[in-house]
């Protein structure tokens, strides 16, 4: 490849246009890189594959404040069922919303663009190669970019591309029903029908939100049929989407040799939710700003280090955690989940709703997990690898 071939030449090219690499695109042009995001659907933001539930602290932790359009709606209370049992809690004091990503995410791209990156949609990206210390970007159609530094922020097919397994099939439909409760979102867990994951209703409205299923092995298009047909007739579905999600941690390296990797391509989505616009904008923001330094400390210099410390500081331990609270979703049943579920307290309730975190949820989790009934059935359940995992939080 010549350079004659060669579009125009930039200091950091960003694949992928959603909430990481566009954060990452923000940083590097507020600090005056010359920065270009190729995104290959044909608009920012589209088409959505989210629940866009978020709290309000992470988006100020984002530097984001959603314009009113992008604020669907305010959460207010949770009700998480098992089979035969239930628990409402009490959200108010988390500030969860539920954003519209295909608003949010263009809010994202016009602050980039504002500080003067480039974004182009339509741009699907064929072949990285590195060719004497550059990266040559080919996009579809045959145009080709070069630049120093090459943010990858495709998704989860990154990890797909590098032979990861445990990827996890989910579905989100948009759905008009009037068991749609405006203040409150609804998470269903049922071993059989859901494995490894539950059925979610994220309200964006009276009447109207989001029903989506993941689980293990389960075809999405017909789980959620069956649940919508579960919960009862009037029901119109508008929109449907289906995604694969990433629940088994985040991926190190963050980063080798100059390029950097971020997002849900780097596995920063929560192992219990499969939740990333916290943690995988926070991966945009910090890979963005540690390659920055490396380019103004005169490109010599690699930074990353930064980028991956920084990220894990903030999100490591709790990663951690909730892997381990996932390893024990994994072993519960249904008939082990309905005694969880009916066994936890009021007052375990009431100091969840008024000290948890939305966005560091383990240590609500522990406080599920602590009262004696449950302990009980989990050594039952799985015996010495149940004391393996206590031993391993309390660790971290
Ligand atoms: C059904 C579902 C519900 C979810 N609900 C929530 C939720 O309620 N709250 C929450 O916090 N998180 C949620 N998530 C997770 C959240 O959507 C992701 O973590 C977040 O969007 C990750 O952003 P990202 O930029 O890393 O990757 P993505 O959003 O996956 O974006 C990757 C981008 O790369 C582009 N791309 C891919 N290949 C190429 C290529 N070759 N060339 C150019 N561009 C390319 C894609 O078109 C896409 O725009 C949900 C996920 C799913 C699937």
């Amino acid at each position: 490849m010549t350079s004659a071939l060669i579009a125009d030449y930039y200091d950091a090219i960003v694949g992928g246009g959603s909430v990481s690499g566009l954060m990452a695109a923000r940083e590097m042009s507020s600090r005056g890189l010359k920065v270009l995001v190729l995104e290959e659907d044909h608009e920012i933001g589209t088409p959505e594959h989210c629940g866009g539930v978020v709290s309000q602290k992470a988006l100020e932790g984002l530097g984001i404040i959603p314009r009113l359009k992008t604020v669907d709606n305010e959460i207010k209370s949770a009700i998480i069922r098992s089979r035969n049992s239930s628990f409402d809690m009490n959200s108010e004091n988390q500030r969860v919303i539920v954003i519209d990503r295909r608003s949010f995410d263009k809010e994202i791209a016009l602050q980039a663009q504002k500080n003067g990156a480039e974004i182009n949609t339509r741009s699907t990206i064929v072949s990285v190669s590195l060719e004497e210390n550059q990266f040559k970007i080919k996009i579809q159609g045959g145009k080709v970019f070069g630049s120093k530094f090459f943010v990858d922020a495709r998704g989860v097919g990154t990890l797909v591309n590098k032979g990861k397994r445990n990827i996890i099939p989910s579905g989100q439909f948009e759905v008009y029903a009037p068991w749609i409760m405006k203040d409150t979102i609804e998470v269903i867990f049922d071993s059989d029908l859901y494995p490894g994951f539950f059925a979610w209703i994220i309200p964006t409205g009276e009447g109207k939100g989001k029903v989506g299923v993941a689980g293990k092995n389960i075809n999405p298009n017909l789980s959620i049929e069956k649940f919508l047909e579960s919960r009862g007739k009037p029901y119109s579905i508008i929109r449907k989407i289906y995604a694969p999600i990433w629940i088994s941690g985040y991926v190190k390296p963050f980063f080798n040799g100059r390029t950097v990797v971020v997002g849900d391509a780097a596995g920063q989505t929560k192992p219990t939710t499969a939740g990333g616009i916290y943690t995988g904008g926070m991966g945009g923001i910090y890979a963005g700003r540690a390659i920055s330094e490396s380019i103004l400390d005169g490109g010599d210099t690699l930074n990353l280090d930064q980028y991956e410390n920084n990220w894990l500081t903030r999100f490591g331990n709790e990663f951690d955690r909730l892997l381990l609270f996932r390893r024990i979703l994994e072993r519960l049943d249904n008939k082990a989940l309905d005694k969880i579920f009916s066994d936890i307290s009021k007052n375990t309730l009431e100091k969840i709703s008024s000290t948890g975190d939305f966005d560091f949820h383990s240590s609500a989790l522990k406080r599920f997990m602590n009262t004696r009934m449950t302990i009980n059935l989990m050594r039952t359940l799985m015996g010495n690898e149940y004391r393996k995992i206590v031993k391993d939080l309390s660790k971290i």
